[in-house]
């Protein structure tokens, strides 16, 4: 079979096999219910409060402030459905957030605006990047909450967190981050970047899919989505999940021992595509050159489908995304392309590259000469590449 390269570690990760060993016992040996009072339980329970402190050590915060969720999509909707629970009763009903969010975020949203919220969407135009000033002009007296991701999922663009925290902090308005595409990739300190609550999920960082977490610093009071046991101090009923537990904060401590020896290199891999897939005509990076994740590489192709690049680099052995995992197979371009000032039909030809530490110089080699490839015969048979060039439609990249 064909060697097979996986870059879209931004849309999930493989599990390591060092994780799935530590999971294991927890599935036919230590399976007791940790509600439970005999012996079995209560090291199933023991257990949970380890990984609990252990989290909790990864990202400075402490035991209590951290509470165990099926994911980062749970996790955000739990943060932010809170926030607003607690802005309702002191009657606030305006939220900030920006325009670049993942749906997680967005949809939960659109559903509290229809129960009277106000939402401003911060532009995030050109650079990808919340301009401080921008969200202090936004907050009101009746803000209860400004939600903004740590580093985006499509254009890797990672936000001015700590200043951002801050000036909620001064304004005393709760800050949530979605931290899912950080959280594992770069180094996070709640306390000293003035996050008041926080989501991350085990399977953007070479855990299991199915588990995550959401911090929230203590006082900050959350209201359970789904009702039922006291687990997670009645903040999130159900049975936990005791073997993902165990995998997110084996991949998580994995992941943080290993953060200054394979970002570097992951870097240098990631610049190493950016030039290569600069020299495509006509092409253009998405997001800041520089204020992006270590492994993020996001491009725009004028004249192309990125579905079809997709399916052709498929074809070539090579796993990758255009726009995000959630809005693919619709016809709709990613919300944060547009958002960023991609004009539609550019938008469309789009890819995203995210590699982890097992990519190589080979692989990135290899992925240069593909895509060029790729993107020269889909524009040698494009109607609107053939418009382009005759000059009956102006480039605009
Ligand atoms: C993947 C992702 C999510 C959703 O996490 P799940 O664990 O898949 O629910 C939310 N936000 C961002 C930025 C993501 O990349």
């Amino acid at each position: 079979m064909q060697k097979r390269i996986y870059a879209d570690n931004a849309a999930t990760t493989g599990t390591r096999r060092e994780v799935i060993d530590k999971m294991l016992p927890y599935f036919d040996r230590i399976y007791g219910n940790p509600s439970s009072l005999y012996t079995e339980g209560q090291r199933a329970r023991e257990v949970i409060e380890e990984c609990r402190a252990r989290i909790a050590a990864a990202v400075n915060a402490e035991p209590r402030e951290i509470i165990f969720t099926s994911g980062g999509s749970e996790a955000d909707n739990q943060a932010i459905l809170s926030a607003a629970e607690i802005g309702r009763t002191k009657g606030k009903k305006h939220i900030v957030s920006s325009a670049i969010e993942h749906h997680a975020v967005l949809h939960t949203l659109e559903k509290l605006q229809k129960e009277g919220f106000e939402v401003t969407l911060l532009k995030c135009a050109g650079s990808g990047i919340v301009d401080p000033d921008e969200l202090r002009a936004a907050i009101r007296e009746d803000t209860c909450l400004v939600t903004v991701m740590y580093a985006n999922n499509e254009i890797g663009t990672v936000q001015p967190v700590s200043e951002l925290g801050a000036i909620c902090r001064e304004k005393g308005v709760i800050f949530h981050t979605d931290a899912v595409q950080a959280v594992g990739h770069l180094r996070i300190d709640v306390k000293a970047e003035n996050i008041d609550m926080l989501s991350a999920s085990a399977h953007k960082f070479h855990g299991p899919k199915g588990v995550g977490f959401l911090y929230a610093r203590r006082g900050v009071r959350l209201t359970n989505l789904i009702e039922g046991g006291a687990q997670e101090r009645g903040k999130r009923a159900g049975t936990e999940n005791v073997p993902g537990i165990v995998g997110m904060t084996e991949a998580l401590e994995i992941a943080l021992a290993g953060i200054d020896k394979n970002t570097g290199r992951i870097k240098s891999l990631r610049d190493r595509l950016i030039a290569g897939l600069s020299e495509i005509p006509h092409s253009a990076l998405n997001g800041d050159r520089d204020k992006r994740l270590p492994g993020n590489v996001s491009f725009c192709f004028e004249g192309i489908e990125g579905e079809s690049l997709l399916l052709l680099l498929d074809d070539k052995g090579i796993c990758a995304s255009s726009g995000s995992a959630c809005t693919s197979g619709s016809l709709d371009p990613s919300h944060v392309l547009l958002a960023i000032g991609r004009e539609h039909g550019v938008a469309h030809g789009s890819l995203r590259l995210s590699i982890d530490e097992d990519f190589t110089e080979e692989d990135a080699e290899y992925v240069i000469s593909a895509v060029k490839d790729v993107v020269a015969y889909l524009r040698s048979f494009s109607p609107v590449w053939r418009d382009l060039v005759a000059g009956k439609t102006p480039f605009v990249l």
